[in-house]
């Protein structure tokens, strides 16, 4: 593991402990692929600082579609994204599950 991916993993585990009130069992359950993923679905993304800001980008986008439009606390970032993928999919994401 590189300095950076350890950094990124540090960074994965204070979110997702912040996020499951330290359960220790669903910390330790998170892998690299986890983590490799969610960087993945946050970087090429735009980001949001506010949830309004997201939701006002999500308004104007949704006109061109096909899809919801769902706007997500990003567990990397910690800021805004919005999302096309069902919630279903995006719990089991978020939990490190495989989709
Ligand atoms: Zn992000």
């Amino acid at each position: 593991m590189t300095p950076e991916q350890m950094r990124m993993k540090a960074m994965l585990l204070r979110a997702q402990a912040d996020e499951l009130d330290a359960d220790a069992a669903k910390v330790e359950s998170v892998g690299d692929d986890a983590l490799e993923r969610m960087r993945k679905s946050c970087q090429g993304k735009k980001r949001y600082a506010t949830v309004e800001a997201a939701g006002s980008a999500a308004a104007a986008r949704q006109k061109f579609e096909d899809h919801p439009l769902r706007i997500y606390e990003c567990g990397f970032c910690r800021q805004f994204h919005l999302t096309k993928a069902p919630l279903d999919r995006f719990a089991s994401f978020a939990h490190g599950k495989r989709p």
